[in-house]
């Protein structure tokens, strides 16, 4: 762990091991924080805010230290891209385009660091100077979940130091080990001490005393609903600001005139890339009622072809999912599936290949004749697991679209641009895609409506989480008001 700018063990001694969830083997042990060395982490970041050399430092020097850190990410790129698929299981392309990916997240916001020289306002009288100036929130905890370890923390990192912020960093306790890289290169680009500070372990013994400490002004969460929900309950005790960033079970609409070989191409990765594991998987295939038939037949033929695997082999097009606890979950949902009356037509089951077997795979599912209000429908199982509902006209298809406490993504297919538009705008989600499902940008909002959380990350506005207005007001030429008597 690093606190204060030097890296430490935890204070109670106790280590955790890293499971490799290909073949259950230890990749490494890591030190397993407590309530005692969450809140040393904290106090180092608030000593670097208040004190120190960090608040003197210029948005030029804080986007260098973000250019350079982009810099240290892609010369390490392989073995960082190895560390990810050893520790989640994902395959080897996947990690190495996440790396590339917080490069670019890095690069952007160290663009942006230097961008903001706040805004005059105009007061109506010439004595006033009047301006808005943007100031870091403070200290921030930022706390990650185990499906894009180093992804999901880099869209907190970047901006939050971009903006001039300390901070305490808590990835996931089952996926930490390419967070302590990216610390180590912040650490080697020459961030001040307890300027980025890291704790390993458990949410309640590690994460709770970062969102109940008085001394820390920002969480930020990217995680499960009840995780987010008691983590703003708990932060309204210190009306610290709170940014969530939680789960998805979004619609890929399909109509009867889209190019349907692509649609269906993307509906596979929509949904079973890095087995499901990820918060925007097009979970819930909305199909044309004309199309449904050949559609789901194709698509439960390559289903069933989805090779699985060991991420770090080449022709591996899916790894396992992350843990024995996660795939019991994905399993239970898959009972549930069958006992709602939903038609099993892939999978739902764990494969049968012997070189499999030590690992948490599960085979990639497709549940049809699925209603709306199944909870296999409504619930996240963040596994490989798609549900298929039809439509016959384009209300029901956004009503389907719409029907879910969630609000983070969706896709439609037509080839109809007009159509395509109509439905964008009518889906209560942060993102939408028109006849692609899946891509960001670092430039582009990304969030969730409704229930899939609070603020953007990514963007302007991922940048604004960040930081606060300050308004100062000069009067250039003061008088005396002589609103009371002398
Ligand atoms: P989780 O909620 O179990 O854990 C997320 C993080 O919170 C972990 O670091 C965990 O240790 C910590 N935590 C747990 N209890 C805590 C507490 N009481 N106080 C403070 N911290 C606590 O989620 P997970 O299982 O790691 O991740 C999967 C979830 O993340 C899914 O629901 C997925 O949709 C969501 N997710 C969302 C996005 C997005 O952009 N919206 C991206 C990735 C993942």
């Amino acid at each position: 762990m690093f606190i204060g700018g030097k890296w430490v063990a935890a204070s109670g001694g106790a280590t955790r091991e890293i499971l490799n969830p290909f073949d259950q083997s230890v990749v490494r042990a890591v030190d397993e924080a407590d309530r005692t060395d969450a809140l040393a982490a904290v106090a180092a970041a608030r000593a670097a805010f208040d004190q120190g050399v960090w608040p003197s430092w210029t948005p030029q020097q804080r986007s260098e230290l973000l250019h350079r850190t982009a810099e240290y990410l892609q010369r390490d790129r392989a073995e960082i891209a190895r560390l990810e698929t050893l520790d989640t299981g994902k395959t080897l392309v996947e990690s190495g385009i996440d790396v590339d990916d917080v490069t670019a997240v890095f690069r952007y916001y160290a663009g942006q660091a230097e961008a903001d020289s706040g805004r005059v306002v105009d007061a109506g009288d010439p004595k006033i100077r009047s301006r808005v100036v943007h100031e870091p929130v403070g200290v921030c905890a930022l706390i990650t979940p185990w499906n894009y370890p180093l992804l999901q923390a880099s869209w907190k990192v970047a901006p939050a130091l971009a903006a001039g912020n300390t901070m305490v960093l808590k990835p996931s306790e089952i996926t930490p080990l390419t967070t302590v890289k990216m610390v180590e290169l912040i650490e080697e680009a020459g961030a001040p001490a307890g300027v980025v500070n890291l704790v390993l372990g458990a949410g309640a013994a590690v994460g709770a005393p970062l969102v109940e400490s008085p001394d820390v002004d920002l969480v930020s969460f990217t995680g499960g609903l009840s995780t987010g929900q008691m983590i703003m309950r708990t932060a309204a005790d210190t009306v610290k600001n709170v940014a969530l960033e939680l789960g998805g079970k979004n619609p890929n609409i399909v109509f009867a005139d889209a190019d349907v070989e692509t649609a269906i191409d993307h509906a596979l990765t929509a949904v079973f890339f890095h087995a499901g594991q990820v918060c925007s998987a097009g979970t819930r295939l909305i199909v044309e009622d004309s199309l449904h038939d050949d559609f789901v037949a194709e698509l439960v033929g390559r289903t069933g072809r989805i090779r699985l695997g060991n991420g770090l082999h080449e022709h591996t097009e899916s790894g396992p999912l992350v843990s024995a606890e996660h795939r019991d979950k994905v399993e239970s949902y898959v009972r549930l599936g069958v006992e709602e009356g939903a038609k099993l037509v892939a999978g739902g089951k764990r494969p049968d290949e012997p070189e499999l077997r030590n690992g948490f795979f599960y085979r990639p599912t497709v549940f049809d004749d699925c209603t709306q209000d199944m909870r296999i429908v409504q619930e996240e199982t963040f596994g490989p697991i798609l549900t298929v509902e039809r439509f016959t006209d384009e209300d029901r298809a956004v009503e389907l679209g719409n029907h879910t406490d969630y609000g983070l993504a969706g896709a439609v297919w037509t080839r109809d641009a007009a159509r395509a538009e109509r439905v964008a705008r009518r889906l209560r989600h942060g993102t939408v895609w028109i006849n692609d499902f899946g891509p960001y940008l670092p430039q582009a909002e990304w969030g969730g409506f409704k229930r899939s959380g609070i603020g953007r990350e990514l963007g302007q506005e991922g940048l604004a989480e960040y930081r606060q207005a300050k308004h100062i007001y000069e009067n250039t030429a003061p008088v005396p008001q002589r609103w009371f008597a002398r």
